[in-house]
């Protein structure tokens, strides 16, 4: 199956994993503040294409340094509306942002791989599909929330050999957020050029 076989259009959405995809992961700690956030490389540029495509983006996220009081919820919530502001400024958009608190040990149904995100996405947009959502993330607990709702996935990675464990439940391999979008992007374009 190719990414083309989809055939993915507005009645589709798309749910983001944060870190590591949207910006850059930060080696053994957590992004705390705005000033840690980093977009990663073409993300603004991805996001833009990637709002032309999809009727829904959600971010779902994992965020268990609230949990271990390394910072506050609503630390959390301004970086949020900071990254979605900046998002739109780049000609894309974010329709919610959602992410979980809890710590690990606590076994939250809100964090991934559980389900509760995608439940609490759906409920407020009730256009919500799951069989037409994808799922993009940098982790094996992305891709298990996403399959366990009927998502197809997409592993960002440029190292699949260390995710062979996790294989069945990744529908797609991209490099990065940037190539994901260029797929797509590239998609239209060659029907385009086949119509004209
Ligand atoms: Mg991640």
């Amino acid at each position: 199956m190719s990414l083309k076989d989809l055939k993915i259009d507005n009645s589709w959405s798309l749910f983001l994993d944060r870190d590591g995809v949207i910006n850059n992961r930060l080696v053994d700690d957590y992004v705390r503040n705005w000033e840690q956030f980093e977009f990663k490389p073409g993300v603004e540029e991805a996001m833009k294409v990637l709002s032309g495509i999809f009727g829904r983006i959600i971010v779902v996220s994992n965020q268990q340094g609230v949990g271990k009081g390394l910072m506050t919820l609503n630390t959390v919530e301004k970086l949020h509306e900071k990254m979605v502001s900046e998002v739109e400024a780049g000609g894309g958009r974010i329709d919610a942002v959602y992410f979980c608190p809890a710590l690990e040990s606590e076994k939250s149904f809100n964090r991934k791989p559980n389900i509760g995100m995608a439940l609490q996405s759906r409920k407020r947009f009730p256009d919500i599909r799951f069989r037409q959502s994808v799922m993009v993330g940098d982790s094996l607990s992305d891709m298990i929330f996403g399959k366990r709702v009927g998502m197809k996935t997409v592993f960002l990675s440029s190292n699949l050999p260390h995710i062979r464990r996790g294989y069945k439940t990744i529908n797609f391999v991209f490099p990065d957020l940037r190539a994901f979008a260029k797929e797509l992007m590239s998609d239209d374009r060659c029907q385009i050029n086949r119509i004209s």
